[in-house]
């Protein structure tokens, strides 16, 4: 093998091969709930793990595998499942790592439904979600005890846009005995690849910018196969380990939880998401450079009152950020105050081109005031640890050209 390819040629080539498919460039999108097997052998054989056919469509299904090992190779990881959403992810893979009793160590600056999962289901469970400041390593590492299992962070928050120092955080983890969790969705394997940042297990929402057009969920679980599994924090590993060695938990996953919960990827979806991931490295190229730009436009205009975004001169997290996506961008979402919320209201009423809508990561340019929206029943204490205040908007910057989201930005602001 020659040199490593490019990224931009990764998403487009990796884990396709030039026989399949009677030569098709796409995957078939295999709607089958399940698969024949030609003798009573092969099936039982399938159970036992013996060959990589299929079985039934909530345990795997062909085309939903090719994205698998695509994500998997491009995270830099061993292994991968592909499932309905990016909380089916994130749920499978904290549920295979704890037990009641357990404890994590969590940042504080999450998605929306993360934080309801940590700090409020799981807590029913008996299961104790110690939130720390995302960037506080000190904090993270004093969170840690006995119970602990793992560390969870996101590369980029949101709506915080702060930047965890992941290496930091991986080295302090490990020396604990415990697995570094990472949520890059916000980031993407194009900015960031925790696993080369010491993170152990990579998660991703790929509704948001993989899939890239807003027209399907999943959410996919990428484990380095690394991670030493010791016997006093992770028993329930060990017969795992055993059966598949750096896989382990890969393995608990969907053994355990993701077959049983019925968490499954729908196929049409998977192929959707392949097809936004052959143009993930240039949309990603463009979406940086816009969100610089708008971030610049903001922090400039005199309605604005503070703007928050990595990538600013001035933000705390700009070194972090440097240093961990290699000068490349800082993130696609840019975070913004105006006076108060009528104004917000009346900013993102006056807004033409730009979507009002709650998603993230689609090539469009999307707007949400997560105040009055998403954290809408969330307790004031809580909204603001979490820094959701009424003055606050959130922008995900699309991939249309800078001069016209700038522009429907600024008559906008003009009407506030
Ligand atoms: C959207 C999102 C999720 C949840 O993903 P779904 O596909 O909506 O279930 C998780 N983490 C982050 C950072 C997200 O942006």
């Amino acid at each position: 093998m020659g040199r490593t390819r490019r990224i931009h040629t990764e998403v487009i080539h990796a884990g396709l091969r030039p026989g399949d498919w009677q030569g098709a460039t796409l995957p078939p999108i295999h709607q089958t709930a399940a698969h024949r097997h030609a003798t009573a052998q092969n099936l039982s054989d399938t159970f036992a793990g013996r060959t990589a056919d299929h079985i039934y469509m909530r345990l795997t299904n062909p085309t939903n595998r090719v994205l698998e090992e695509k994500l998997a190779h491009l995270e830099g990881g061993k292994g991968a499942v592909y499932m309905a959403s990016g909380m089916a992810a994130i749920t499978n893979t904290c549920l295979a790592l704890l037990r009641s009793g357990d404890e994590f160590v969590c940042g504080n600056s999450l998605f929306m439904s993360t934080y309801v999962l940590f700090a409020n289901v799981f807590k029913k469970y008996g299961i104790t979600a110690r939130f720390v400041e995302s960037t506080d390593m000190t904090a993270l590492e004093a969170a840690i005890t006995d119970k602990t299992r793992f560390v969870y962070l996101e590369t980029i928050g949101n709506p915080k846009m702060d930047v965890p120092d992941l290496e930091r955080a991986a080295t302090i983890a490990h020396a604990h005995g415990l697995p570094l969790v990472v949520d890059n969705t916000l980031a993407t394997p194009y900015l960031c690849r925790p696993i080369e940042h010491g993170a152990d297990v990579v998660i991703h929402s790929t509704t948001k910018y993989l899939s890239g057009h807003g027209d399907a969920t999943g959410g996919v679980v990428i484990d380095a196969g690394a991670f030493a599994w010791n016997e006093q924090r992770f028993p329930d590993l060990l017969p795992f380990v055993e059966r598949k060695g750096g896989l382990a938990l890969l393995d608990k996953i969907w053994r355990e939880h993701h077959i049983n919960y019925g968490t499954t990827g729908a196929p049409l979806h998977a192929y959707l998401t392949m097809i936004g991931l052959d143009t993930l490295a240039v949309r990603m190229e463009r979406h940086l450079a816009n969100a610089a730009e708008v971030a610049r436009f903001l922090a400039a205009h005199p309605k604005v009152r503070r703007v928050d975004y990595p990538g600013l001169e001035g933000s705390p997290h700009r070194a972090t950020a440097e240093r961990l996506f290699a000068g490349l961008g800082y993130g696609g979402v840019v975070a913004f105050t105006l006076a108060d919320q009528p104004a917000c209201f009346r900013f993102i009423d006056h807004l033409q081109m730009v979507y009002h809508l709650a998603n993230l990561g689609d090539c469009k340019t999307l707007v949400i005031h997560p105040y009055s929206s998403q954290y809408l029943s969330f307790p004031e204490p809580v909204r603001r640890e979490l820094s959701i205040t009424p003055d606050l908007v959130r922008l995900s910057v699309g991939i249309e050209a800078k001069e016209d989201i700038i522009a429907d930005l600024e008559q906008a602001l003009a009407a506030v």
